[in-house]
């Protein structure tokens, strides 16, 4: 049995501003050390649920976030970025389950600890056949379409929400409570370390019987920029139709062709930015 887990940052516990995640912030290197904290929690459960092998992405800002001496023996670990898939890179057809733990709601959450849709300066929303999705969405719906379902997610009570909305059967652990975008109540780090374990357990435990979401045939993906001079870059790249004055839409195959084009978009619409207006 084969699991992968995408760790994220923004939703680990005792992480609430922007000085946690970002990395020259003064809390950036603790909570690297609480994320791998986590990331241990979830894989002991998962082994002890019946996994045989768990491939551990690491997932957030360019990917050299875990503590890799700290790491649990047992785990593979994927670090680095400038890789195709992104968040969920490596996953394929042969995994049993998808776990994101440390994840965050979508942008424009109420609620919600450092809510944004992977660029919170350049994207407002990200629609895939006119449905929003946060980067749990997006990533599950790539999982999916290889046939491999969404089992946990864990962050704060509003990612847990946006899981279960997303799909119900989802085992969930939330480890804070938002107050806010940038305050945070956590529970005892031992406490939600105990709850990790726990579902991460189950999860694995019943992975077999979990079934993915069913992703269309022909997809959409329409993103609403910040700015529309984002927009404007974004519609140079070829087979992007320009949906109103900040939204531009393009259509996929399949995800992993959503996937590429996403970035394709933003790199281009990053070339528009400008900081000062
Ligand atoms: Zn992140």
């Amino acid at each position: 049995m084969k699991i992968f887990i995408s760790a994220d940052l923004e939703g680990i516990n005792g992480v609430a501003a922007p000085e946690d995640v970002e990395e020259t912030g003064s809390g950036y290197q603790q909570a690297r050390v609480f994320m791998t904290e986590e990331v241990n929690a979830v894989v002991s459960g998962a082994f002890a649920g019946g996994a045989t092998e768990v491939v551990v992405c690491d997932s957030h800002n360019v990917a050299a976030n875990i503590k890799v001496e700290q790491l649990d023996d047992r785990a593979q670990l994927l670090r680095g970025d400038t890789r195709a898939n992104s968040m969920v890179h490596g996953l394929d057809e042969s995994f049993d389950g998808l776990i994101l733990l440390g994840y965050h709601a979508k942008f424009g959450t109420q609620n919600a600890i450092l809510d944004h849709t992977f660029s919170p300066s350049m994207i407002r929303d990200l629609r895939v056949n006119g449905v929003s999705v946060g980067e749990l969405g997006f990533n599950a719906l790539f999982a999916a379409e290889k046939g491999v379902p969404l089992i946990m997610a864990t962050g704060d009570q509003s990612l847990e929400k946006e899981a279960k909305d997303f799909y119900q059967e989802v085992e969930t652990v939330v480890v804070k409570y938002a107050e806010g975008r940038f305050c945070a109540r956590c529970l005892p780090r031992i406490k939600t370390q105990d709850m990790l374990v726990e579902t991460a357990e189950k999860a694995v435990r019943q992975a077999k019987e979990k079934k993915p979401v069913a992703v269309p045939d022909s997809l959409e993906m329409e993103i609403t920029f910040q700015q529309v001079n984002l927009a404007d870059g974004a519609m140079r790249v070829t087979g992007t139709r320009r949906a109103d004055a900040m939204t531009v839409a393009v259509k996929a195959a399949n995800m992993e062709q959503l996937m590429a084009v996403r970035q394709v978009l933003f790199n281009a619409a990053a070339g528009f930015y400008n900081p000062l207006f």
